[in-house]
């Protein structure tokens, strides 16, 4: 199968509602076959970067090569710097990389970039090297500081100092951001990690989300695809307990599905798997987004109020309205009235289950927000 390559696989969360030190995103391929016509966020930002050649390219999802073997690289890296030699030290890795590297060139890479290395370790830097995979020199390297902003700085001349005169041409400088130890990985942010029907994705995300828990960190998990069952998770021991898994679920009417999400699980699907994982004592959470402007017809919010009513047992609401301007499904007049009275719906209707309940940015309004 065709395959994309990527340098570096877990980047900082830009999730609205999974954000802090340490929570990443992890994407295990480009692509996804859930044909959404919200549009697609993920698809418009990959057209924008030239990354696909049209929808139905996007459609045919491409795992990234090797990406179980660089998961478990990048999971090491970080490992590494949350447990470094220096006690209260911050650090980074940098790679030397390029496509075909001769002996004769690691060694000429070393030996100049060793005299950085030297002017870096007389101010109090601790420089490692280790084994790289062919075609790379790996160097993990830490600094004392006060505080991550001074060690982002020091790095930064490190880093400036390394690339600017030291890097052989072809060389390239990989990885060279500080970054915080990984304390939660999400999967994912512009893929869907449990493809209806595509079971080697399935696969691949068991492994990955296996892999992440051996390393001691938890995983969440969004899709509208097919969740793994709770023997699935026993079998490649994913049981970190703060692991919680989630669904999309926009809306329980299958004829909205077959036309915004032709390509996902159908909602009663969705719904059970993720009541079994609940019932096995798994935390579930689900995202109503983008949630259409719809009143109902026994009061404004029924429609939204039968969405609600079919997972009464997750542990967590994020609700979202529909923001993009293609001809999106809505029946009411005034649609900022709409979201901010759905908005003080959904949170009555968790507030009374004690269910955590989470209103994404720009779904209220200030001026007629309760
Ligand atoms: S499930 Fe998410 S990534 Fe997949 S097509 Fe739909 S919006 Fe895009």
């Amino acid at each position: 199968m065709e395959a994309v390559e990527r340098k570096q696989l877990l980047r900082k969360s830009k999730v609205e509602y999974l954000t802090g030190r340490g929570v990443v995103t992890l994407n295990l391929a480009q692509g996804c076959s859930h044909r959404c016509k919200y549009p697609c966020y993920a698809y418009l930002m990959a057209r924008r970067f030239g990354e696909v050649d049209g929808y139905e390219d996007w459609c045919e999802p491409k795992p990234v090569e090797g990406v179980l073997e660089q998961l478990s690289r990048e999971l090491e890296d970080h490992m590494f710097q949350s447990t470094g030699p220096m006690g209260k030290a911050y650090g980074t890795t940098f790679r030397l990389f390029r496509e075909r590297v001769t002996k004769g060139d690691v060694e000429r890479a070393l030996a100049s970039t060793m005299r950085e290395v030297e002017k870096f370790q007389a101010v109090g830097g601790t420089v490692e090297r280790i084994d790289g995979p062919e075609g790379m020199v790996v160097w993990r390297v830490f600094v004392p500081a006060k505080s991550p902003g001074q060690a982002r700085a020091r790095l930064g001349t490190f880093k400036h100092r390394i690339r600017e005169r030291v890097v052989p041409a072809g060389f390239d400088v990989l990885s060279p951001k500080f970054c915080a130890p990984v304390k939660k990985v999400h999967l994912s942010f512009s893929t869907d990690p449990f493809m209806h029907g595509r079971l080697d994705i399935r696969e691949l995300s068991l492994q990955a989300a296996s892999l992440i828990n051996a390393h001691g960190t938890p995983v969440s998990v969004l899709t509208k695809g097919d969740l793994p069952t709770p023997e699935e998770l026993d079998t490649h021991g994913i049981i970190h307990r703060r692991n919680a898994f989630g669904i999309s679920l926009a809306s329980v009417d299958e004829a909205f599905r077959e036309k915004w999400e032709p390509g996902a699980a159908p909602y009663a699907e969705r719904i059970e798997a993720l009541r079994k994982l609940s019932e096995a004592g798994v935390r579930t959470w689900a995202s109503l987004e983008p949630f259409p402007a719809l009143a109902g017809e026994d009061h404004p919010y029924s429609v939204l109020e039968g969405v609600l009513e079919s997972i009464p047992f997750v542990d967590r609401i994020i609700f979202g309205r529909w923001n993009y301007a293609v001809a999106k499904p809505c029946n009411v007049d005034d649609e900022r009235g709409f979201y901010n009275g759905a908005a003080a719906f959904v949170r009555e209707w968790c507030d009374a289950r004690d269910i955590s309940c989470r209103i994404k940015r720009g779904t209220e309004t200030e001026e007629e927000a309760a």
